[in-house]
């Protein structure tokens, strides 16, 4: 993590990349802070309106060529651009240590490994999509829908780029892309990876600056085929407003409040691995993932050995070092609303205890709160922050109806001993993804979320399905 006591290298990112060219920003200056250190970390010229028309012709303009290139040449100048960031690791790495504040070895290992990890699988994808396919006398194509608007948010700022951006860019699709104002600075160091990997002037623009103006622009634009947005649920909902007046295609992927529920059949030795691996998920990234586990759910007689395994797992998060920030002075203020007394509903009780914080950066302590009632804020509402919520379930039937007792439906666990049962209880979870008895992240997989989390699935075959249209040609 940066030392608070130095200063930050600041970033100046004066131009944006479009039609294949550095231009200059017509828009004002953006100051990114580092969390961890609250200074700040770069500079950017945002995008203008006129900037944004611009993206948008660029990338209407480059469609055509784009679109029908042979499936192994788009392949191609993916791969190069895998090879690019994977080069330049410790380059992405550091920028997003600078300005999403997360420690060195999770800025490398979630931040920048993963999001290769999804353009290798991804590029596989491509080269076996079925772009055609026939039924009866039909030839079914897979045809890219035109422009994409990519509009991404702060937690992740080189993954969420890369799930949403690549896929596009492997189904034939051209992107205009607003990151996070929070963290924008990921983004052009991807946008040079793009440049120098030889993508087609056009392809990829970028277009920092506000979601009320530049996000607003293209999500209104007739010229953009489909908003792929990644962010909160209450924007994701305007975002679908909007694009329903020109009846644009939309993926979203939205908040969550996904649960880890405890079988009644798991030994002592399944227990304590859900506890120490849910409490890793969901103080990942400072609490800061969509998919966090933010409420454990276990058989009732177990509460208090449940509380003892959380508390001693949570003790180990110290701040400033294994637990990054979080992102912003605002976004510190609404997760310790989510402490304050009441928010667990009345019996609630914290089980962990307050341990030193940095004296620089937006650091909370992490928190366990057990004996939490189902239906208060605490277990409702999406905190992304380090805070678990520990709740008590009568029965098996009884936790899975817990863990589906939400507006949210986008991850999941399950731990059980006897397996068929554990994968049974998965397939009742209302979610989008579901781990059982610690299955890990696989970056060729669907991802996206049931109700409220969201609209779509992106990565992989499953990414690029999302920004195809499909036609049906008789003969
Ligand atoms: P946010 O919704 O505030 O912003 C996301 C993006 O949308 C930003 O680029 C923002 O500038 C833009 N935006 C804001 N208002 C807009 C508008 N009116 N029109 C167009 N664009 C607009 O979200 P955030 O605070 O950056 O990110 C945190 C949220 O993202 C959390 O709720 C989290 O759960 C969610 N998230 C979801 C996933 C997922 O895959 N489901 C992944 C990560 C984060």
């Amino acid at each position: 993590m940066t030392d608070a006591t130095t200063r930050d290298t600041v970033q100046r990112e004066a131009e944006l990349y479009i039609g294949g060219r550095w231009v200059p920003g017509g828009g004002t200056d953006l100051e990114v802070e580092n969390p961890a250190t609250e200074q700040v970390t770069g500079v950017i010229t945002q995008a203008s309106t006129g900037d944004v028309e611009a993206a948008v012709a660029a990338a209407k303009a480059a469609f055509p060529e784009w679109a029908g290139r042979p499936v192994a040449e788009r392949a191609a100048v993916l791969r190069r651009v895998r090879d690019i960031v994977a080069e330049r690791a410790d380059v992405f790495a550091d920028i997003i240590n600078r300005e999403q504040g997360s420690p060195p070895k999770l800025a490398r290992a979630l931040h920048v490994d993963t999001p290769i990890a999804v353009v290798d699988a991804t590029i596989a994808a491509l080269e076996r999509f079925p772009f055609a396919s026939e039924i009866g006398n039909s030839l079914i194509r897979r045809e890219p829908v035109g422009v994409v608007a990519a509009i991404t948010p702060w937690n992740l700022p080189l993954h969420q780029v890369v799930v949403k951006v690549v896929p596009a860019l492997a189904a034939g699709t051209t992107v205009v892309l607003k990151p996070a104002g929070l963290t924008p600075l990921a983004a052009f160091e991807l946008a040079r990876a793009f440049d120098a990997a030889g993508l087609p002037p056009g392809v990829f623009n970028l277009v920092p600056g506000s979601g009320r103006v530049v996000g607003d622009l293209l999500t209104r634009h007739p010229d953009v085929a489909q908003v792929s947005f990644t962010g909160s649920t209450p924007v994701g909902r305007t975002i679908a407003g909007v694009a329903a007046e020109t009846l644009k295609r939309v993926t979203l992927e939205l908040g969550g409040k996904s649960a880890s529920v405890v079988l009644s059949d798991a030994t002592d030795e399944l227990l304590a691995k859900a506890v120490k691996i849910t409490v890793a998920n969901c103080f990942l990234n400072g609490g800061q993932t969509c998919t966090a586990l933010s409420r454990l759910i276990v058989p009732g007689h177990r509460v208090e050995q449940v509380e003892e395994l959380a508390a001693a797992a949570a003790a180990k998060y110290a701040p400033g070092s294994r637990l990054g920030p979080l992102i912003s002075a605002d976004q510190r203020k609404e997760v310790e609303s989510f402490l304050e007394p009441g928010a667990g509903g009345s019996a609630a009780v914290t089980v962990t205890s307050p341990v030193d914080l940095p004296a620089h950066g937006f650091y909370v302590t992490p928190t366990v709160v057990s004996r939490v009632d189902p239906d208060s804020r605490l277990a409702q509402e999406e905190v992304f922050g380090p805070v678990l919520s520990i709740l008590s379930a009568g029965s098996d039937d009884d936790a899975v109806a817990i863990a589906n007792n939400s507006i949210y439906g986008l991850g999941g666990a399950v731990w059980g001993t006897d397996s068929d049962a554990a994968l049974a209880a998965a397939a009742r979870m209302q979610t989008g993804q579901v781990d059982v008895n610690g299955g890990t992240f696989n970056a060729g997989a669907p991802f996206g979320g049931y109700k409220q989390s969201g609209t779509g699935r992106e990565i992989g075959e499953y990414g690029i399905a999302d920004v195809c249209e499909i036609k049906a040609v008789q003969r």
